[in-house]
């Protein structure tokens, strides 16, 4: 049974950068307005994870990491299960069985912050002959989740990884993709030990900040807004994509579908071929897409391990949207 859940949890998390995007989405799930991510050894040694937002309840915490226990809605289920897993509930008990995992957490209501440590699905103590409850300890409202020694127990997954800075780019990339995302929320992501700022994207910053800061100012400075929507196919889409001054050595797409960063390579492709007519040859575009579409029309029967999303009318919706985004390229003055 736990080597069924070890090797299961294995398989849904293959690197750091999962656990991470994870953690991160249940931080934002929770309204919070901040969330300062620590990371050591590319993840392998630190994950660490602070958000301010609403807490955990500390009678929450002895079921917390037992599989499906989730606090979302039926609806809000769907409409968030797409490029992560299947189903939902999965990803604190996923962790807890190939790290060790630490929660701190505090709801407003309450006078004291909890604190508990995870092996297995369920509450350990922190040490061998302790009791494994969770303790009243000081801390601000919201949430900590510290990770530690990912795949501690799984040591041919932990033999995969080549190098720390790999892990670490992986997780940069995906912790700027939600830091230019997510509107109102400040974002903080550091190597331990590097004195470097690493990301530090302030609550207040427009999304065009958020891509100077994240990506570069000679990026933010070529950007269209982007805006369409379609009743027919249910979906309704914005963003900011590059015009034609701008051109890249290759295509940076950030795309989100209702809400949860996902890859899909039918619109990277549809986008390069859309934007080869404007930019000289082997020059790539910018283009940050967050698309909602009807969660009934999006496939959230994917395996586990697929990070790729699909829906339903695919191909019509990639060519509305690319057929606007050439419209909007013609119109640019170079
Ligand atoms: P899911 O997100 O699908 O519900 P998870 O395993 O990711 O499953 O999380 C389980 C539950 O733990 C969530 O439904 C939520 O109630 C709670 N939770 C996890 N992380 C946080 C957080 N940072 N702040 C508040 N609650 C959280
Ligand atoms: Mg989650």
């Amino acid at each position: 049974e736990d080597v069924v859940n070890k090797i299961a949890a294995g398989e849904i998390i293959v690197a750091p950068v999962h656990a991470l995007k994870e953690l991160i989405e249940n931080a934002v799930d929770a309204g919070s307005t901040s969330l300062e991510i620590l990371v050591k050894d590319g993840g392998l040694k630190l994950l660490q994870i602070t958000d301010n937002g609403c807490g955990i309840n500390k009678d929450d915490m002895a079921i917390l990491c037992e599989r499906f226990t989730t606090s979302k809605l039926k609806a809000f289920e769907d409409l968030t299960s797409i490029g992560t897993y299947g189903f939902r509930g999965e990803a604190l008990a996923s962790i807890s069985h190939i790290a060790h995992l630490t929660v701190t957490t505090k709801t407003v209501d309450s006078s004291c912050a909890w604190k508990a440590h995870y092996a297995g699905g369920k509450l350990a103590p922190a040490k061998p002959g302790q009791s494994a409850d969770p303790k009243a300890c000081a801390g601000r409202q919201g949430t900590q989740i510290t990770v530690e020694d990912l795949f501690y127990n799984v040591p041919t997954r932990r033999r995969a990884f080549r190098s720390a800075s790999e892990e670490y780019a992986k997780i940069a990339d995906q912790v700027g993709r939600y830091a230019v995302h997510c509107k109102g929320v400040a974002f903080q992501c550091k190597k331990h030990g590097d004195a470097g700022a690493g990301i530090a994207v302030p609550a207040t910053a427009t999304v065009k900040d958020r891509i100077r800061i994240v990506h570069s100012s000679a990026i933010a400075n070529e950007l269209i807004e982007f805006e369409l929507s379609n009743a027919q196919y249910g979906f309704k889409t914005e963003g900011l994509v590059s015009n034609v001054n701008y051109s890249g050595k290759r295509t940076a797409l950030l795309l989100f579908i209702n809400h949860r960063s996902v890859e899909s390579n039918a619109i990277k492709r549809a986008v390069e071929q859309t934007y080869s007519t404007f930019l000289p040859k082997g020059g790539k575009p910018f283009v940050y897409l967050s698309l909602e579409i009807d969660p009934a029309r999006v496939d959230v029967n994917v395996h586990p391990t697929k990070r790729e999303v699909n829906f339903l009318n695919e191909e019509e919706i990639i060519e509305l949207i690319c057929d606007d985004i050439r419209t909007r390229l013609g119109k640019v003055d170079t």
